[in-house]
């Protein structure tokens, strides 16, 4: 079976969740098989191996899973990017729109210093809102970001034009 397959098939499509009209992508199920996080993990890392990448930033909570893999095989450190009011330390914060109303996310001001090579990581992009919101916060904190990947790209709410828009390259294995 091909990369894109094996992925396919791992994933599980919950209707309905968190509310009517939505199909939302489980990958609960591609993390609990062996082959299939390998693989996942694998494509994420993609060309990456020898660029000198400094840190992979996870987005919370599915991109702490992905990124702690990737970072691990790229010998690159993880800073995770949170929802505020969950990081002890100074932080540096950006406020970001949901469907209905704002959020915040927040990254250790310290986390990344100014001219790391960053890769972000996050299992899904759909608008793109909240990658944009991660790429904010390690530009005000003068990271480089390399790239931005995921597993699953949902091409019709536009996340992907909306990154690359920033002059971020994204990196996404099925789509
Ligand atoms: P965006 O900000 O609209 O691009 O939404 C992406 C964020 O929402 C990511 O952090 C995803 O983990 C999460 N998300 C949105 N839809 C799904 C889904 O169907 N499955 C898993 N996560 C999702």
């Amino acid at each position: 079976t091909s990369v894109r397959d094996k992925l396919l098939a791992s994933i599980r499509t919950i209707p309905d969740y968190p509310k009517p009209g939505v199909q939302f992508r489980d990958i609960t199920t591609l993390l609990g098989d062996a082959d299939a996080f390998a693989t996942a993990v694998d494509g994420l890392v993609g060309p990456f191996a020898d660029l000198g990448i400094d840190k992979i930033a996870g987005i919370e909570a599915r991109g702490f899973i992905l990124g702690g893999a990737v970072a691990h095989r790229l010998s690159a450190g993880f800073v995770p990017i949170r929802k505020k009011g969950k990081l002890p330390h100074e932080t540096v914060r950006v406020a970001y729109s949901l469907e209905y109303g704002l959020d915040e996310m927040e990254m250790h001001r310290d986390g990344v210093k100014p001219g790391e090579k960053v890769i972000v990581i996050d299992d899904l992009i759909a608008t793109g809102g909240t990658a944009e919101a991660a790429v904010k916060l390690l530009r005000q904190i003068g990271a480089d970001i390399v790239a931005a990947c995921f597993v699953i790209d949902l091409p019709d709410l536009g996340g992907r034009r909306k990154l690359e828009a920033l002059g971020v390259s994204v990196r996404t294995l099925i789509a």
